[in-house]
């Protein structure tokens, strides 16, 4: 049996960098993982951070490369039906947004942890959470056959919408809210210049489509597709010729047609647990919570909640009154699933904005006059702006 402070379980972004948090704060941790490290580090996902976001990356230690590599943007584009509009983020906000893949962080992360010789564990399977309600929860875990056993002080579930750690906890316990659109999204990565400079958002008849970036030399492009589609269907000269089609005008245009090095379809969903706390289990990330990828906010919500819970459980070490180090701990999921609930508002609000939903004429004409309305108002312009760049931690 080993004894540690924290157990991590999940080294996605937010197991990762909490336990690089907790490090530099001198407290234990062991992450354990159910995939391999080359797996974990080859996750293609999210693409852009908040200001918070690299901030906490800088707390961490780990935001050399993003510092240098990053690609700073200070607006973003919204197209509909041929035109187009700039949000300008810097002059609307005092504020940008960093372009950095999360291949990326995870990569930094990974690399400042093996530095600091903190034990984490790969490829573990059957992870088990015991005595969660108590002073002294336990993890077991098998890997090669063999179980291990570690005593611990907390359990962060850190380990994503699929792990164990939410359903470790009773039902009874929990209030889940949830939403789950009628469509997917169709990604593909290329290895080619992209040939826009900051990201546009089409909403199109055909539907919505985006097109981004990871780096200099590499584009992320998505289109809304049905939830019966599959990657395979679509080769690449299908999936450029429609995103050159829902661009449209000079951006269409200017579409690469590239061949893909990576092509998946994800589903939409917006889900929110309440609370994100049960005794000594407290969960981070998508763990707890899903955004649609809309507004960008996956990857930025799981960097917040790290971060207040690496301030939660430093107050509760520093603390030799008990009921004042178990009063630090009070605060995390109020405080958290305050700034969640509003992502979610926005990332709701620009997944209904800027894709074709089945039926409902009436709801169509409003899409129409919200975004005609965003076009003409810098007001609401402004209130893009301030939920994109992301709301202060
Ligand atoms: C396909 C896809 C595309 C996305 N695209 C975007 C995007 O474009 N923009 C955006 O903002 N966000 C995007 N997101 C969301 C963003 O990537 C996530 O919000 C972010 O990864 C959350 O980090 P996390 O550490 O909480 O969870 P995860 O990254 O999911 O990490 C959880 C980790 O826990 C591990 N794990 C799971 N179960 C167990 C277990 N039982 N024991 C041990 N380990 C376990 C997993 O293997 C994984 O490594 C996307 C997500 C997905 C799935």
């Amino acid at each position: 049996m080993v004894r540690t402070q924290v157990v991590i379980v999940g080294a996605g972004p937010a197991g990762l960098l909490l336990g690089q948090l907790l490090h530099k704060a001198g407290i234990d941790t062991l992450l354990i993982e159910r995939r391999s490290a080359e797996y974990v580090a080859s996750r293609i996902r999210a693409g852009v951070l908040e200001p918070g976001t690299v901030e906490v990356l800088e707390l961490a230690g780990v935001a050399n490369r993003l510092q240098t590599e990053g690609l700073v943007h200070e607006g973003v584009e919204i197209g509909f039906r041929g035109h187009r509009h700039r949000i300008a983020l810097k002059e609307l906000t005092g504020k940008s947004v960093t372009v950095y893949g999360q291949t990326e962080v995870t990569r930094d992360l990974m690399d400042a942890r093996a530095e600091l010789g903190a034990p984490t564990v790969y490829e573990v399977d059957d992870v088990t959470l015991h005595d969660i309600a108590g002073p002294a929860p336990r993890v077991t875990y098998r890997l090669g056959g063999v179980t291990h056993e570690v005593v611990c002080d907390f359990i962060a579930g850190c380990d994503g919408f699929h792990g164990v750690s939410r359903r470790s906890i009773p039902d009874s316990a929990l209030s889940v809210y949830e939403k789950v659109y009628p469509f997917g999204w169709l990604g593909v990565l290329a290895d080619v210049p992209p040939p826009w400079t900051e990201l546009i958002y089409a909403a199109s008849e055909q539907g919505f489509a985006l097109a981004s970036m990871r780096s200099p030399t590499r584009v992320r492009c998505y289109l809304q597709c049905s939830l019966d589609d599959r990657p395979e269907q679509w080769s690449d000269e299908r999936f450029w010729t429609e995103f050159r089609r829902r661009m449209g005008d000079d951006a269409g245009a200017r579409t690469p047609v590239a061949p893909s090095i990576e092509k998946s379809i994800a589903p939409l969903r917006s889900y929110v647990v309440e609370p994100m706390r049960f005794g000594r289990l407290f969960l981070a990330g998508d763990a707890a919570h899903i955004v649609p990828p809309t507004g960008a906010k996956g990857l930025n919500l799981a960097v917040s909640d790290v971060f207040y819970l690496y301030e939660a459980l430093r107050g509760f070490y520093r603390e030799s009154d008990g009921d004042l180090a178990e009063r630090a701990l009070d605060g995390y999921s109020p405080r958290c699933l305050r700034r969640i609930w509003r992502a979610e508002r926005f990332s709701w609000w620009m997944t209904r904005q800027l894709h074709r939903f089945p039926g409902d004429a009436f709801d169509s004409r409003l899409q129409q006059t919200e975004l005609e309305y965003l076009f003409e108002s810098r007001a609401a312009q402004a209130g893009l702006a301030e939920n994109y760049v992301g709301l202060p931690l």
